[in-house]
């Protein structure tokens, strides 16, 4: 068995908010230095230099030291006590430096009753110190008082305003400590709310992402068993098309045969399109993610897209160079830019705009490194932006979408630890943000523009 504490065993060391306790001491000893730097107030009353207040206050600094000290050691309990007796022994320095100024002449005796409330402002959130310091300075305004004037009535009279300043004191400390109480619930209650729905929301995602996984893993599987009976059925669907329409036919049935040809053709080429998107998204926990600068990334998406995009739209990069590096994919990341380029590409041609324009923009927002993809098109419609990152949403013909482009485009964002969104501009047209975290900090580097922007990546 280990041997009992020495040393102010009674007092332990307690670890619980050590930080304030030393602020507490530290701001005693102001205090104290106070006590003692106010004598010439003393010297000033009485009109000479008299030791005994000045001893009087160092008594009452040393006091206010020691119990200070002793409180930054001691544990809640002891704490408790100690801030009583802190109290007990305040009011009757105090009331010791009143006595010796002069007494009920002294102009210190008319603090005497703001005592109590000066310890319910100290320590608002408990009561005993204003109480000990009111019942101690009652009683010794009461004894000074008689002792010095021997009139009973009056020194009742300081008693009763020591014992309202106290009730005063404990009332308003009481009601803080309500209030306080009551703040802090309903801060905890919201608190509590937001973990909720921040919970509600993980799971949401998790959800979201344990069905992409699935449908990566099914598509890794069929994949393979898709796509070549997939690419002798196209190949023999031209074959028999050039056959069949080389015979002489009436007019008519050719024509319906013509169209058969051209839906069936139309049903394979989105079969093939959509096991072109699985392929590489159930590829996609293959590859590492390592440091990129997203002023290449772009580039490479914006070479690719600028053949799409070609008699569509101009297409603009502002990346500065220097933006701060992500931890990703480049591979995928340019995949997804090159989808949200496309698409503003498609609105565009959908729309029919003329001087259309595709821009890509870049910059550090808080911890964040954000490019935007922004479009003069029709925007997105209202009842389709919540539905926009749903897998198979599309609002385009069987043989342009798949709708899943978005889809695993935030699911991509998302694994390197960003987010996918899109909204409307003000001034008409799509915007779509990807923010990823930055993953070393940004360095002071001038802007530049891209080698592919105004100049190589536009198309007219
Ligand atoms: P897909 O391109 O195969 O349709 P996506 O998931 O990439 O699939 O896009 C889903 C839908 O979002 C599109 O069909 C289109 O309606 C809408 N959309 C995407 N980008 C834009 C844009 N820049 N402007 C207007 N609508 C857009």
């Amino acid at each position: 068995m280990q041997p009992p504490t020495p040393s102010f065993s009674a007092l332990p060391a307690v670890p619980s908010r050590p930080a304030e306790r030393q602020a507490w001491l530290k701001t005693t000893l102001v205090f104290a230095g106070t006590i003692l730097g106010l004598y010439p107030l003393d010297v000033l009353i009485l009109g000479e230099v008299r030791l005994p207040s000045l001893m009087m206050r160092g008594v009452w600094a040393a006091q206010l030291v020691l119990v200070a000290w002793l409180r930054s050691r001691a544990n809640e309990r002891w704490d408790g006590v100690l801030s009583v007796l802190n109290s007990v022994l305040v009011s009757l320095c105090f009331l010791g430096v009143v006595t010796l100024t002069g007494a009920a002449e002294s102009p210190y005796a008319n603090l005497v009753p703001s005592m109590p409330l000066l310890m319910a402002l100290i320590q608002p959130k408990d009561t005993r110190p204003a109480i000990a310091s009111g019942v101690t300075s009652a009683l010794g305004v009461l004894v000074m008082m008689l002792v010095t004037h021997g009139h009973v009535l009056h020194a009742l009279a300081w008693a009763g305003m020591v014992g309202a300043s106290t009730f005063f004191g404990v009332y308003g400390s009481g009601q803080f400590a309500k209030a306080q109480t009551a703040e802090n619930e309903a801060r905890l209650e919201r608190a509590r709310r937001e973990a909720l729905e921040k919970l509600a929301v993980a799971e949401r995602h998790r959800m979201q992402s344990e069905k992409l996984a699935t449908v990566g893993r099914l598509a890794a599987s069929v994949m393979h068993e898709i796509n070549n009976p997939l690419a002798f059925v196209r190949s023999n669907l031209d074959f028999l098309r050039s056959e069949v329409l080389a015979q002489q036919l009436p007019e008519e049935a050719r024509a319906e045969l013509q169209e058969v040809f051209d839906e069936t053709r139309s049903g394979v080429e989105r079969i093939r399109q959509i096991v072109q998107d699985l392929k590489g998204f159930s590829r996609m926990d293959v590859e590492e993610p390592s440091e990129c600068a997203l002023a290449d990334v772009v580039s490479d998406a914006a070479r690719l897209a600028a053949m799409r995009l070609k008699h569509v739209a101009r297409l603009k990069v502002e990346v500065p160079a220097g933006l701060p590096e992500v931890f990703a994919t480049r591979r995928r990341l340019a995949q997804v830019l090159l989808n949200l380029m496309v698409n503003a590409g498609d609105a565009l041609e959908e729309a029919k705009v003329q001087g259309g324009e595709v821009r890509v923009t870049g910059g550090v927002e808080g911890e964040r490194v954000v490019l935007r993809v922004e479009d003069n098109g029709p925007g997105i419609p209202p009842e389709v932006l919540p539905r926009l990152f749903e897998p198979f949403f599309t609002t385009k013909g069987p043989d342009k979408g798949t709708g899943l482009g978005l889809t695993i485009s935030r699911e991509l964002v998302e694994r390197f630890g960003g987010t996918l969104r899109a909204e409307n501009r003000a001034e008409g047209g799509a915007r779509i943000l990807i923010a990823l975290p930055m993953h070393t900090p940004p360095t002071p580097t001038p802007t530049s523009p891209l080698p592919l922007g105004e100049g190589q990546g536009e198309g007219t």
